[in-house]
């Protein structure tokens, strides 16, 4: 998948044409660094998925600088691809090295001395040290934006930012790149596919920024030692949620260009474990691709323990330096329903009707079937926030504005189930207090 976002990203660059394989060099690096990250294993050495961040930004393409420190500071990353989203020269593509961590970890863990090993392991605040794990990286109670599979660099936000920036900017052009004569259609097809899997995944570190903290292993004492939990700062929170309501719950979040998708062409391949059909459709089921990135993006987002970290973090460091779980709400509903938010009342198209109806589905069974461990404070927030939106609704349907027939049907019917949500989850909370 990432190959094919290195190979779209050479086509649009006009590094290779569309007959042409990907360059050796490419090639050549990963299976070096693979079999490094492989050989990593067999000596006793766990992921590293924090390995990313000790390299500064303005080295990523710096290839003296790479040679000596690596990509990474860790074979044991899962790297995205190194790519030169700027159309500059690129460098290396993967890590051509064993970084900064891996001799340290490997010196702790080979030396006969135990003297050594002793100093060794007082060092994990050392520059070129950092370490995170899978359990840090994974799951619904991972909090540091720091530790993810598949970025690059110090600053995971900016890649993150960066890398949806690339992505958007190739799949308005992808027929120019992909289709030369005598191409079959459906390589468009899989090249749009392969770009909004990339953009998921570009999307996914900022995820962890709200009510991110970074987490620091380091003992009492050692050099350096640095506190065990450090909130993101609140105007980096705020950033972060910035750019994914702006990549994922925007009017124009998934705006592929008409004239794209009236290129796409079928997959007629069904062989060797590969469908001939995408979610068994023949045609490109666009609506049905945006709405699962951003049913993961809004689930992950207004997770139980999501919110649950907030109010601890208001406690630890003060509710004035992190993002409320108001602030997050406020943001996610007046994005998901901007043509009723404010101004004049707009037609809500079918992409942002079907994402509407999924806020909507989510945040009625936040009130009616509360997921487990959802802290009360997060249920009233979302009471107040349908209660909101159903005032906006009805002054949207009264206000004189030309609306479609969809969009007044919707509008109708999602003022109707708000009505019936909060009335029923008002139950539920009664008789849940009283049990
Ligand atoms: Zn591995």
């Amino acid at each position: 998948m990432q190959m094919a976002l290195v190979r779209s990203t050479l086509l649009a660059t006009g590094t290779i044409s569309p007959t042409d394989p990907v360059p050796m060099e490419f090639i050549g690096e990963f299976l070096k660094f693979v079999t490094m990250h492989e050989v990593g294993h067999t000596l006793g050495l766990r992921h590293n998925f924090r390995g990313s961040v000790d390299t500064p930004m303005n080295k990523l393409h710096d290839r003296v600088w790479t040679s000596q420190n690596g990509v990474v500071n860790s074979v044991m990353e899962y790297p995205a691809p190194n790519i030169a989203a700027d159309g500059g020269p690129n460098g290396h593509y993967y890590t051509t090295t064993v970084g900064t961590y891996d001799r340290w970890a490997i010196a702790y863990g080979y030396t006969p001395d135990d003297g050594r090993a002793y100093e060794l392991a007082r060092q994990a605040a050392m520059s070129g040290h950092i370490y995170g794990t899978d359990e840090d990286a994974r799951g619904a109670g991972a909090l540091d934006p720091t530790v993810n599979v598949w970025d690059l660099g110090e600053d995971p936000l900016a890649w993150s930012q960066e890398r949806c920036g690339l992505v958007r900017g190739l799949w308005s052009r992808l027929p120019d790149h992909v289709l030369h004569d005598n191409q079959p259609r459906y390589e468009l097809t899989d090249a749009l596919t392969t770009l909004i899997i990339n953009y998921a995944r570009a999307l996914a570190p900022a995820v962890k920024y709200v009510g991110g903290q970074e987490v620091n292993r380091d003992h009492t004492g050692d050099p350096n030692a640095r506190a065990p939990f450090v909130a993101v700062p609140k105007a980096r929170q705020r950033e972060a949620l910035d750019h994914i309501v702006q990549g994922g719950f925007s009017e124009d979040s998934f705006a592929v260009p008409s004239e794209v998708l009236a290129q796409l062409g079928a997959d007629r391949w069904s062989h060797w474990g590969s469908s001939n059909t995408i979610m068994g459709r023949i045609d490109y089921p666009l609506h049905e691709i945006a709405l699962s990135v951003q049913r993961g993006l809004l689930y992950q987002l207004t997770h139980p323990f999501r919110f649950a970290k907030i109010s601890d973090s208001e406690a630890k460091f003060g509710a004035e330096n992190v993002l409320t779980v108001p602030e997050v709400m406020d943001a996610l509903t007046g994005a998901i329903w901007s043509e009723v938010w404010s101004g004049q009342a707009r037609n809500v198209p079918t992409m942002r009707r079907n994402l509407q109806r999924l806020y909507i589905d989510h945040m009625t069974a936040i009130l009616t079937h509360p997921p487990a461990r959802m802290p009360a404070d997060a249920r009233s927030v979302t009471r107040l926030q349908l209660r909101e939106l159903q005032g906006r609704i009805e002054r949207a349907l009264g206000s004189g504005a030309r609306l479609d027939s969809y969009t007044r049907a919707h509008l109708t019917e999602v003022h109707e189930r708000i009505g019936a949500a909060l009335e029923a989850g008002l139950e539920v909370e009664m008789l849940g207090s009283r049990g």
